[in-house]
């Protein structure tokens, strides 16, 4: 599964709200996270350490699982950081994704940008804050980790 190729030559300009000097601190922080993940993938094992309990049998086992779940881990967060490239490649860095088809919020208190403050914390967010609580107190109220589904109203 090798991850999509993102094109790094591309020229970093501002958008949306951000300088572009905030734009090229974010795509430098998210190329060496990538650069990271990409290292640690080379060498899995010297990355993984020793998790086993000697006294358990099933401690390879469980290395086993630890590694896979790690790569799992480290993949899915490749995928994320080059999707937040491509959309500082596209101009489309820090637009919050709440009414896109994949989490579909009609949130009125969204507008429509994602805080500074947020991507400080995690260049690949793509919700603002008010959308992150909205799908937080959505996936708490349907009691299940499921992706983003649309809702009728029930108030009334
Ligand atoms: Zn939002």
């Amino acid at each position: 599964m090798a991850p999509v190729p993102v094109s790094n030559s591309f020229e970093v300009r501002a958008q949306n709200g951000l300088r572009k000097r905030e734009v090229a601190r974010f795509l430098k922080v998210l190329k060496e996270k990538k650069e990271k993940i990409l290292d640690c993938l080379r060498q899995p094992m010297e990355c993984i350490g020793v998790h086993g309990d000697p006294n358990d049998h099933s401690s390879v086992q469980t290395d086993r699982e630890f590694e896979n779940c790690n790569r799992r881990r480290q993949s899915a967060q490749m995928r994320d950081i080059d999707s937040a490239i491509a959309r500082i490649s596209a101009g489309e860095f820090g637009i919050c994704h709440g009414d896109t088809p994949e989490f579909r919020m009609e949130n009125e208190d969204c507008t429509g940008l994602i805080e500074l403050s947020i991507l400080k914390t995690s260049p690949v967010a793509r919700l603002c804050s008010h959308c992150t609580r909205e799908l937080k107190e959505r996936t708490q109220s349907s009691g299940k980790r499921k992706p983003a589904e649309p809702q009728l109203p029930i108030d009334g």
